[in-house]
């Protein structure tokens, strides 16, 4: 096992006790101040309770009697599909692009999103329409009202629906992945030395 794994469990352990030692702290604290508990109140500090934890950890692991069956830990972890997979950057018909190749053609070619579950189940066709009209962008002006930035009040009617995950990134034209931006926003957006708004 490695050294991270093994941290994790023990972690996520101690995380679980200590967790169950607060509740029973505040509802100590709770019976004796009443409705306005906070965290003053508590009998124990965090480091006292982690400190407990810890012995209560040793205790119950002294607790288990032999063949007992273990918890499996739960790790979450994020990786890309290339991780499991490797990198896929091919055209439909096979021919394997390097993945700057289309770059130069994306503010004016369509793009198709096709998510695959497995090598021959598709999963999901993305919609290739670019710019969005009709009732999805009714559905964005309607829910946003306003442009998407902090600070700033320009209304629907004077606004662009713009993509919050980037069309030529793959985001959809679909109303999840819409907002109201003015003219302003939308561009400082798309200007490539500075951040985004
Ligand atoms: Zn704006």
């Amino acid at each position: 096992m490695q050294r991270d794994d093994a941290l994790a469990i023990v972690e996520q352990a101690l995380k679980r006790i200590e967790h169950d030692l607060f509740d029973s702290d505040w509802a100590e604290a709770k019976a004796r101040v009443g409705e306005g508990v906070c965290a003053h109140d508590l009998a124990r500090s965090p480091a006292q309770r982690r400190a407990d934890a810890l012995v209560e950890m040793a205790r119950r692991s002294g607790a288990v009697g032999a063949g007992a069956r273990y918890p499996e830990p739960l790790f979450t972890v994020f990786v890309g599909y290339e991780s499991f997979a490797g990198r896929i950057c091919e055209l439909a018909d096979g021919t394997v692009l390097t993945p700057g190749a289309l770059v130069r053609w994306l503010s004016e070619a369509w793009v198709e999103r096709v998510v695959f579950e497995s090598p021959d189940r598709v999963k999901n066709v993305g919609v290739r329409r670019r710019i969005f009209e009709g009732a999805t962008r009714r559905a964005v002006e309607v829910r946003d009202r306003e442009c998407f930035h902090e600070f700033c009040e320009l209304t629907a009617d004077d606004c662009e629906i713009d993509h919050v995950q980037p069309w030529a990134a793959g985001g959809l034209t679909v109303d999840d992945n819409g907002r109201v931006a003015c003219g302003h926003h939308n561009r400082l957006r798309h200007r490539p030395d500075r951040p985004s708004p």
